[in-house]
């Protein structure tokens, strides 16, 4: 029997001790160390590069004969955030376990945890003379997924669709727990919402500063604006994952979640834990945030022209329609001070709720943990499976990494911040459910 702690904790520690902070990325190393360690297990593997110092790995372990059957994918990138060495108490490149059984650095928890969890995971698997009984596993790392993908997900989505095609998925975007109504509940991400970025512009006429009223100062018209913004968030806009996710907080059907139980819900939630509604509520709608503004070069000349930059995010399923009708019902009046235009429009995408893979993770959490339950979650940012939905429309894809010993509200501070860490437990944890996962799917 192996031991999976020793094991998956000695590839994480040295994925950590690759430097792969992105930019500008340098994963090379990393890829060939995973490329060397899923060869000698068994799996027949391919690097695929846009540039030759930043390749993408495609490691496959294939049923005898061509029987057909689902491919199961495991995802994960191998580049991080970058770390100032000054903040962190430990070196965030040590990977070294603490007196309380924590492993340190850059990528513990984004996400070379995962990589580390699923390759030992598939090298357990191989090692033993597992194989499929149909299909096949798949374990694909990227590089690159921390500016968007270009050369990683994306590049390998678009220009080598039938190295990476998957029915099924698992990635980053959920998996810690929280505790609510004394049920402990992990989240599975089902989707990513889509980004559509407005540009607004107000226009006056140029003047000297020194006679105020003598121009029409185009930046005093954001003012109203700012404030609507700052006032409230538009009307929710439920999709089927938060739906789910709020008929377990509540115990009503999910046919019975509409906007007014949503509010009631949220209401509530916001009495019995303080902190949720901020990571919740972001999942029920359409959000607008302002971030950057802009009017005059000069400090002594009345600008003719202010502009103002809004982040919006918008549920899956939802699109350009969406984000402007929630932008006027924000503004209300005010809109009419500026000119509203699109910088970006990002479709997000969405698996369905309810699926062979649900129903696998399910039986393996009724197994680990039967006090427990999974709730379906919505990634509000950005994550690799955005391309790979993209990519194959029929595909299943979740994020899904259990945290067994760290609830949400220690993971999510530690993310991309100083100090990132890793329960050991969790990672023998999470590397035992991707060898369930592959067995029950597989066979
Ligand atoms: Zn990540």
């Amino acid at each position: 029997m192996v031991d999976l702690t020793a094991e998956s904790a000695e590839v994480l520690a040295t994925l950590i001790r690759h430097n792969t902070v992105n930019p500008p990325g340098n994963e090379r190393a990393a890829i060939e160390y995973l490329d060397a360690y899923l060869t000698a297990a068994g799996f027949r593997t391919v690097q695929l590069a846009a540039e030759p110092e930043r390749p993408n790995l495609v490691a496959t372990l294939a049923a005898e004969g061509d029987a057909g059957g689902p491919v199961l994918g495991l995802l994960s990138h191998v580049d991080t955030v970058l770390a100032n060495p000054e903040e962190w108490r430990r070196d965030p490149w040590s990977g070294e376990i603490d007196e309380h059984g924590y492993l340190w650095g850059r990528g513990a928890l984004d996400m070379k945890s995962q990589t580390a969890a699923e390759v030992v995971a598939a090298a357990t698997l191989a090692r033993e003379g597992w194989r499929p009984a149909r299909g096949a596993l798949r374990v694909i790392v990227v590089s690159d997924e921390e500016t968007g993908g270009e050369i990683g997900a994306r590049w390998i989505c678009e220009n080598h669709p039938d190295a990476v095609r998957c029915d099924y998925l698992l990635n980053e975007g959920a998996g810690a727990t929280f505790e609510l109504g004394g049920r402990r509940r992990y989240g599975v991400c089902c989707g990513e919402k889509g980004i559509f970025r407005f540009l607004l512009t107000a226009r006056g006429r140029a003047g000297h500063a020194s006679l105020p009223r003598n121009g029409e100062n185009a930046l005093l018209k954001l003012a109203p604006v700012l404030t609507r913004l700052g006032a409230a968030q538009p009307s929710y806009r439920l999709t089927e994952p938060p739906r789910e996710l709020l008929a377990a907080l509540t115990g009503l059907d999910a046919a019975q979640i509409d906007e007014t139980t949503a509010a009631a819900a949220v209401a509530a939630l916001t009495h019995e834990h303080p902190d949720l509604p901020a990571l919740l509520e972001p999942m029920l709608g359409v959000t607008l945030a302002p971030t950057m503004a802009h009017a005059s070069d000069k400090i002594n000349v009345i600008p003719s022209r202010a502009t103002l930059k809004v982040d919006c995010r918008v549920p899956p399923g939802l699109g350009e329609e969406a984000a402007l009708a929630a932008l006027h019902e924000v503004l209300g009046d005010s809109a009419d001070l500026v000119e509203i235009s699109f910088t970006e429009q990002v479709y997000g995408y969405l698996s369905p709720v309810h699926s062979p893979l649900m129903e696998t993770i399910e039986r393996w959490l009724a197994a680990e943990d039967p006090e427990a339950s999974t709730v379906p979650v919505l990634l509000p940012g950005y994550s690799d499976s955005s391309w790979f939905r993209r990519a194959f429309p029929d595909l299943i894809a979740y994020g899904f990494f259990p945290h067994r010993h760290m609830p949400i509200t220690e993971v999510a501070p530690l993310v991309h911040s100083a100090d990132e860490r890793i329960d050991v437990r969790d990672l023998t944890y999470a590397t035992r459910f991707f060898i369930a996962a592959a067995r029950d799917l597989l066979g």
